[in-house]
């Protein structure tokens, strides 16, 4: 009896043990790894804005967007060109937080790694977005950190490339940096595509609400 007892007991600490380390679907295990800390501090975004011009991306262009050459993300460059945007602001493109920042390896540079809750926090919904080749980074890993606010500066990995931010956004959380081209895309989503669908709507509704009041 007593043993049919402990047995019980130590199979419900398991089950409460796996509950603790469940992480969602989209979760590849071979990144940085996101603790369960993180996901509860994860706030909801309320929206996502341009990562450079903010919120825009006014004064940059996509200099080579998601999908060509095989790219998985779009490289941000100023209207100057060249390395006329080294040392520009690079923002959150979202509510979130840092899940990794630091130097990676071969020609990515300085990079930030981010988790967004796209959906509500009872029914979380996570992607990530990955800020390569940074000059300087200004957020550390566990960083609660809001839209629009400065992560970083753009980059150009000691003369390797003219100064451009790569941006990439992830629909699989937590895998591997990476190689930023690829044949398959899966887990990754087209940056500019997905912001521009993505935008805040806070904006919107005040202007109006503020028309109605003039009239
Ligand atoms: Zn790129």
């Amino acid at each position: 009896m007593k043993s049919i007892l402990s047995t019980i007991i130590f199979q419900m600490s398991i089950i409460s043990m796996g509950a603790v380390s469940d992480k969602p679907d989209n979760y590849a295990f071979d990144g940085p790894g996101i603790s369960q800390y993180l996901f509860e501090k994860c706030p909801v975004a309320d929206g996502f804005d341009f990562p450079v011009g903010k919120p825009n991306a006014r004064g940059y262009y996509n200099a080579q967007k998601f999908g060509k050459n095989l790219h998985l993300g779009d490289d941000w460059n100023g209207n100057g060109g060249g390395n006329s945007d080294l040392k520009d602001p690079v923002y959150s493109i979202a509510h979130g937080i840092v899940i990794s920042a630091k130097r990676e390896p071969q020609n990515w540079g300085n990079v930030v790694r981010i988790l967004h809750n796209t959906g509500t926090r009872q029914k979380p919904v996570y992607i990530e977005s990955v800020y390569a080749h940074l000059d300087k980074i200004h957020v550390r890993r566990g960083k609660a950190v809001r839209r629009g606010q400065k992560i970083g500066t753009i980059g150009n990995v000691g003369g390797v490339y003219l100064a451009h931010l790569h941006l990439e956004i992830r629909d699989t959380i937590n895998k591997a940096i990476g190689d930023g081209y690829d044949r398959i895309t899966t887990g990754y989503l087209n940056p500019t595509r997905f912001i521009k669908k993505s935008r805040p709507r806070y904006r919107k509704r005040k202007k109006t609400r503020r028309a109605k009041i003039r009239k």
